[in-house]
């Protein structure tokens, strides 16, 4: 993602943004080739465990993975309080449907993921973002674009997670107002689309323009945050479309689902969930 060469060989130099590079000191070299997609490297660094990168961006840390996949999966889960089939877009490293999958109502769980790269080198190299999830029976892994997927396939799912890459290479036409239409044709009713979109402060033109579709698409159509270390520059924001009723469940009956569901979670709470709702002005202002 950098147009400089002499940048130390032990640090990854991440460059999401013209004003801004993010580095993260390299202690072990794991992995570093390329897939027909894009380039893939894991490596170690002392506070962050294994990272994986996808053409110099940073996906997916050991340590903290789980703000994004509990936040990407327990929300709309427990919002919507009945789901039973769930799709995930993108998700190669096979943490969102480690959360997914800890839901016992949940029956099946399509994945479906552009680059097979990702999910052996994820399966061998970080072991622990999956957590099994490959080897459950509900788990069906299509390797496939999801935008031509979501284009062709006739099911319905309840909640569709889109876990993708930014919108540049593979990932761009998963950010689309076609892709987000031939979405919500496949929710389910009640169905709830949550998707990454980047971190606001950075990228806010992204947000614009996922909520602006999901104005169009959805009669509930907002983005709600959490804080993710390895994505600089403040919270990330997901996109939020239903046309259903699922945002107005109230505390009580979120605490309930959490504790029947018996999860264990490290940022996920019923109260996180409420507030991640509560935009603050420079993110609102970016919500047409
Ligand atoms: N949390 C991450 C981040 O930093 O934005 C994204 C995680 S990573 C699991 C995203 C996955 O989306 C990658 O494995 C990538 O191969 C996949 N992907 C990108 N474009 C895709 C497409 N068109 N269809 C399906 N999967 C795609």
């Amino acid at each position: 993602m950098t147009d400089r060469t002499d940048w130390p060989a032990d640090w990854n130099i991440e460059r999401l943004h013209d004003d801004h590079l993010q580095g993260l000191r390299i202690t072990t070299e794991f992995y570093d080739s390329a897939t027909e997609h894009q380039r893939i490297r894991v490596f170690e660094n002392p506070t962050f465990g294994r990272i994986m990168t996808l053409d110099g961006v940073v996906q997916v840390t050991e340590a903290d993975n789980f703000i994004y996949h509990e936040m990407l999966t327990h929300v709309p889960i427990l919002a919507h309080g009945n789901v039973k089939r769930a799709l995930i877009v993108g998700g190669g490293d096979g943490g969102m449907a480690r959360e997914v999958l800890k839901h016992d109502g949940v029956e099946q769980v399509t994945m479906v993921e552009i680059d097979g790269g990702v999910v052996d080198f994820c399966k061998q190299y970080l072991p622990g973002i999956s957590a099994g999830a490959f080897d459950d029976p509900r788990l069906d892994l299509v390797i496939a674009d999801g935008a031509a997927f979501m284009k062709e396939n006739a099911d319905f799912y309840d909640v569709i997670i889109v876990d993708s890459t930014d919108p540049v290479g593979p990932g761009e036409v998963l950010f689309t107002d076609t892709f987000y239409g031939h979405a919500r044709a496949r929710l389910a009713e009640g169905g709830i689309l949550v998707t990454q979109n980047g971190v606001p402060f950075l990228q806010g033109e992204e947000l614009t323009n996922t909520m602006r579709a999901f104005r169009a698409l959805f009669s509930d159509a907002t983005c709600y945050l959490a804080t993710i270390p390895t994505y600089a520059g403040g919270p990330m924001a997901f996109g939020w479309g239903t046309n259903g009723t699922a945002r107005q469940t109230d505390l009580a009956t979120l605490r309930a689902r959490f504790e029947a569901a018996g999860l264990s979670t490290d940022y996920y709470t019923p109260e996180v969930h409420q507030g991640a709702f509560a935009l603050p002005p420079y993110v609102a202002r970016l919500i047409p």
